[in-house]
């Protein structure tokens, strides 16, 4: 028996912290992956990523 996830989405695994988001300034306190040490200063919330990422799908 494969994987049988039933009751559907699991709940993604958050990672919380204390960042800035590079763009606007705002306060992270949670990611949805581990933040590279490295890129702490280039880090987005979730307004600037989504803002930031190009859109290909029109509607
Ligand atoms: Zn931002």
């Amino acid at each position: 028996m494969a994987f049988g996830n039933q009751g559907g989405f699991q709940p993604r695994k958050m990672y919380q912290g204390n960042w800035k988001c590079s763009a606007c300034g705002a306060d992270i306190t949670e990611l949805p992956f581990e933040p590279d040490p490295a890129r702490l200063d280039q880090l987005l919330c979730r307004d600037c990523h989504r803002a930031r990422r190009p859109q290909r799908n029109r509607y």
